[in-house]
């Protein structure tokens, strides 16, 4: 009796051992923060994600993707370890790792750059009907510099700051998420607002489709050189008027911008980066089908604008793909 009961026993426990020893195979869950639905970080971590779960039984690995503020707020969850990936500005990525702008003494060390993907503008858009042709014009307006945790509001803080203008005090400043924004220029609760975001994006063609009238507003020439010269990170562009049938601008309008760049912490490990990175490299034509922001993408470019050390997951690939 007592023999029996102690090999049912060592059955038993057998049995449970079973998925233990299963345990290290388990599927690993990432989450990629990206930014609002309307603009595209979300789609672009859809892109990604996506390339990786495609060979989810291979890696083991499962991306998931978040809806959030966007960079700002993506920094911040990644050095605090609530997101594994997300995707951030260029400018916002120099200034968490160094400690400048919103992390003056708080770096964040442990950033680290997967890659880089589109380009993005600041990108202000404002009422016809207020006559806002240049950012000069915001004087006195009612503007939407952006919610606290998006990319946006950092770039409108510091064109204002190159302008000698004060929120608050030279125009009203609102902090609207972007999905909020187009509906509220086009119910006049707003005459303009501020989006950093590539090009084209549904947010901006909302905008531009509705019943108010909007144009672009231009950053002239002597204001992006003034920026470019004190941050380094920005680099002069010009919107594409024609991808938005329908704004009144009938020429590209100059503005300045950024790149948005994948980014993790050094606590993430080397084979979850590496697969991320390498699916995406290794799908490159397919996954520039996924958004026509990455039109003109190319794999060398997706390594400018990291200012963060690389991580050494994504850097095995680029070593092993002849890319560093
Ligand atoms: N650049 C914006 C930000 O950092 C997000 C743009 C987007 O969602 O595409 O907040």
């Amino acid at each position: 009796m007592r023999k029996s009961l102690l090999m049912l026993f060592s059955l038993l426990v057998a049995i449970s051992l079973i998925p233990v020893a299963g345990f290290a195979a388990r599927t690993t869950y990432v989450t990629i923060g990206t930014g609002g639905v309307t603009g595209v970080y979300y789609p672009t971590g859809g892109a990604i994600a996506k390339m990786v779960n495609n060979k989810r039984k291979e890696y083991n690995l499962r991306a998931t993707v978040e809806s959030t503020g966007g960079s700002v707020f993506n920094l911040n969850a990644m050095s605090v370890g609530d997101l594994e990936f997300g995707i951030v500005q260029s400018d916002r990525q120099y200034q968490a790792y160094n400690g400048l702008g919103e992390w003056e003494g708080k770096p964040f060390t442990k950033l680290r750059a997967v890659f880089s993907i589109h380009p993005e503008l600041v990108t202000i858009l404002a009422g016809a009907d207020k006559n806002i042709k240049t950012v000069a014009d915001l004087k006195g307006q009612v503007v939407n510099i952006g919610a606290p945790g998006t990319g946006q509001r950092g770039n409108a803080l510091d064109l204002f700051e190159a302008l000698g203008m004060e929120p608050d005090k030279d125009f009203k400043s609102e902090g609207l998420k972007p999905a909020e924004s187009a509906g509220m220029l086009q119910d006049g609760r707003i005459d303009a607002y501020f989006y950093t975001v590539g090009h084209p994006n549904g947010s901006i063609k909302e905008a531009v489709a509705g019943v108010r009238k909007v144009n672009f507003v231009a950053v002239p020439e002597d204001i992006t050189s003034k920026l470019v010269n004190k941050y380094s990170f920005y680099a002069a562009a010009d919107i594409p008027v024609a991808l938005y049938p329908g704004v009144v601008n009938d020429v590209d309008v100059p503005t300045y911008g950024v790149k948005a760049t994948l980014c993790t912490s050094a606590d993430v490990p080397d084979d979850v980066v590496y697969a991320i990175t390498k699916e995406v490299f290794e799908n490159f034509e397919e996954f520039k089908t996924l958004h026509p922001a990455y039109a003109s993408l190319t794999k060398k470019q997706m390594l400018d604008g990291l200012s963060a050390p690389i991580h050494p997951g994504a850097m095995k690939y680029y070593k092993e793909a002849g890319l560093k």
